[in-house]
This record gives structure tokens, C-alpha cells and sequence, in this order.
């Protein structure tokens, strides 16, 4: 019989471990599921400016290996794998990764978001080959080159402007005249001479056989199809949860984001959510590490009253 944990916790984001640094802290037993994107999406961006301590910003994947740090010297154990299943049918709470059995009497789901995709074979036929969905990682691959970025949000901005240091020409599509973006970051992508923001067009088709060579626009109004001839695509079109793992086994709303039953606890007594799966609307480091605090607090106070 393996050891049963105060605390499994699965992510290892911002709300994985703010929650870890305080279940540690408490001397709750804990184990982190770290996953293979060690720190969340936090790693793949560059500088983080809004999170609050740092006057001159940090990068992401520092802010991560300083949060990794602090909960581990607080005791908190890690396991660097991907877990494959879990069963919250009863207590002990059970994670397994493959066949290793993991049990715990609390679990803190912090598996947060991860990018959404068009859905085009094409898209998928040329993952890797010149389409991504992180600037920050592949950016660098494309000095010179014309790329295009999907979406019309805050992050289709961010990314798009950021390519502009690698980039010659940087397109922007939205596929439609109402841009998500907030005004100054949509400025900041208008006014740069490197960027061409197109609305109104649906991405068709990635073409391309080995590499990215162009798109198939569809005009969303008129129809229209139109080529552009570009070298890679980055995809910014908003995230979705990563909840698969978890819809057999607690209540997930119609977009798969866990529904919180009461403060941070899910449909199950015992399991707690936080950070971006459970939450569209702020979706901020910050707001995630809050909620990793609430959630270790909850499930602390939980387990004080089983007892
Ligand atoms: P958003 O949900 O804000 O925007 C998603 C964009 O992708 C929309 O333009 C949407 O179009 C488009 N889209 C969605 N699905 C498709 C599809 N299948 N095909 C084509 N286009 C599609 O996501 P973001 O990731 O941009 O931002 C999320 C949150 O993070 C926001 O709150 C944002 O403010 C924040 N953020 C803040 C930053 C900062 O302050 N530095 C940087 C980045 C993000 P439609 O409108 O038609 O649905």
C-alpha cells in the first residue's frame, strides 16, 4: 500500500504552486504533479510586468523556478510526469500515472488551460512545420519571414508585436470587425509599421506539404476565398481547459472548466480546483496563485474536519 498524502496537487502553474508553497507550508503532506510543461503557460511567454513584487517585471520562467523553489523548501515532493488517470470514487483519493498508484486524502486540480486550435487537418499535417502557438518559443525560427497570427484577442496583439522582432512582415487576422483586444494593445500591434491586422477572414486552409507556405482566406462576409503567402502561423485563439482527465469523475460546465461547488471545492468533497480550468474570465498569474492559496486553505480546513 503506498503512502496516502494530505495533498495531491496536478499542475504546476502559478495556482499548482501557490498552492503548494502553502500546503507545504502548513505541513500538509504534498505531491505535485508537474506534467511535461513544467510551469505552466507561463514558460512560453517572455516578461511578466502585472505580476505584483516586481518593479522591473520577471521573466516567466524565472517567476516559475522561484515558485518551484519556495514550495519545495517547504517540503513539497514532485513527481515530473504526466498523470493518465484518476479515481475520486472514494477515499483515499487516487492518481495514477501509467500504473503507478498515488493516493492522496486531498487533490487540488491546477491543471490550467491550453491553447485552442482550429481544427483543420491542414493545421494539424503541419504542427511543428511553421504552425505554433507560442511566439516566445518558435518567434526565433522566423527572422525575416512573413507570418501571420490567428485571433483578435489580448494575446494575438501581444504575440503579434512580439514577432515583429524576428519577422519582416507580421499579418494579424481576425475573423471578424470586432477585436476582443483591449484598445492599447490593438493600437500598439496597428501602429507598428511591421504589422497589417486583416478582420473578416476565416482561416480556410493551411497550405503548404512540408512547410508553411501560405493561407486560404475566407472572407466571413462575402465568402471570398483569397491566398496569402506566408511562412508561419501562430495560433492566439484563446485556451481551453484541461479537464479530460477529470469528466467522468467531477461536474465540468458546457466549455469543460470545473464547476466549483462551494468556494474552491468541486462536485467531490475533498477535490478542489483552481487557476484557468476553472476560471474564463480572469485567466491572470496572479488571480491563479490566489486561487492556489484558497484551494490549500480549503482543503486544509477540510481535512481538519474529518478528523
Ligand atoms: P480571447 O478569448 O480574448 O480572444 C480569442 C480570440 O480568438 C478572439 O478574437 C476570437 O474571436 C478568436 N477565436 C476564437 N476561436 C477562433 C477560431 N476557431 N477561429 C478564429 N478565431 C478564433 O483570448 P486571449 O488569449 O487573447 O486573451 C485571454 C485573456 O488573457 C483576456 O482576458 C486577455 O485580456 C488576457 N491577456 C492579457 C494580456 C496582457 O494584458 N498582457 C496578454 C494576453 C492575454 P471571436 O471574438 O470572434 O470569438
Amino acid at each position: 500500500m503506498s503512502e496516502i498524502y494530505d495533498v495531491l496537487i496536478i499542475g504546476s502553474g502559478p495556482a499548482g504552486l501557490s498552492a503548494a508553497v502553502y500546503t507545504g507550508r502548513a505541513n500538509l503532506k504534498t505531491l505535485l504533479f508537474e506534467g511535461w510543461q513544467p510551469g505552466g503557460q507561463l514558460t512560453t511567454t517572455t516578461v511578466v510586468e502585472n505580476y505584483a513584487g516586481f518593479k522591473d517585471g520577471i521573466q516567466g520562467t524565472q517567476l516559475m523556478a522561484e515558485m518551484r523553489g519556495q514550495a519545495e523548501r517547504f517540503g513539497v515532493e514532485y513527481v515530473s510526469k504526466d498523470i493518465t488517470k484518476v479515481d475520486f470514487s472514494g477515499q483515499p483519493l487516487k492518481v495514477y500515472v501509467g500504473d503507478e498508484e498515488y493516493q492522496g486524502k486531498t487533490v487540488i486540480i491546477a491543471t490550467g488551460a491550453k491553447p485552442r486550435r482550429l481544427g483543420l487537418p491542414s493545421e494539424d499535417k503541419l504542427w511543428a512545420k511553421g504552425v505554433s502557438a507560442c511566439a516566445t518559443c518558435d518567434g526565433f525560427f522566423f527572422k525575416d519571414k512573413v507570418v501571420a497570427v490567428i485571433g483578435g484577442g489580448d494575446s494575438a496583439m501581444e504575440e503579434g508585436t512580439f514577432l515583429t522582432k524576428f519577422a519582416g512582415k507580421v499579418y494579424i487576422i481576425n475573423r471578424t470587425d470586432n477585436f476582443r483586444a483591449s484598445e492599447i494593445m490593438l493600437k500598439r500591434a496597428q501602429d507598428n509599421e511591421k504589422v497589417e491586422v486583416l478582420s473578416g477572414k476565416a482561416i480556410d486552409e493551411v497550405l503548404g506539404d512540408n512547410n508553411v507556405t501560405g493561407l486560404r482566406l475566407k472572407d466571413t462576409q462575402s465568402g471570398e476565398i483569397s491566398e496569402l503567402k506566408i511562412d508561419g502561423m501562430f495560433l492566439a485563439i484563446g485556451h481551453i481547459p484541461v479537464t479530460d482527465l477529470f469528466k467522468d469523475q467531477i461536474e465540468l460546465d458546457e466549455l469543460g472548466f470545473v464547476i466549483l461547488k462551494k468556494n474552491t471545492m468541486t462536485s467531490v468533497p475533498g477535490v478542489f480546483a483552481a487557476g484557468d480550468v476553472s476560471d474564463h474570465r480572469y485567466r491572470q498569474a496572479i488571480t491563479s496563485a490566489g486561487e492556489g492559496c484558497k484551494a490549500s486553505i480549503d482543503a486544509k480546513k477540510w481535512l481538519a474536519e474529518q478528523d
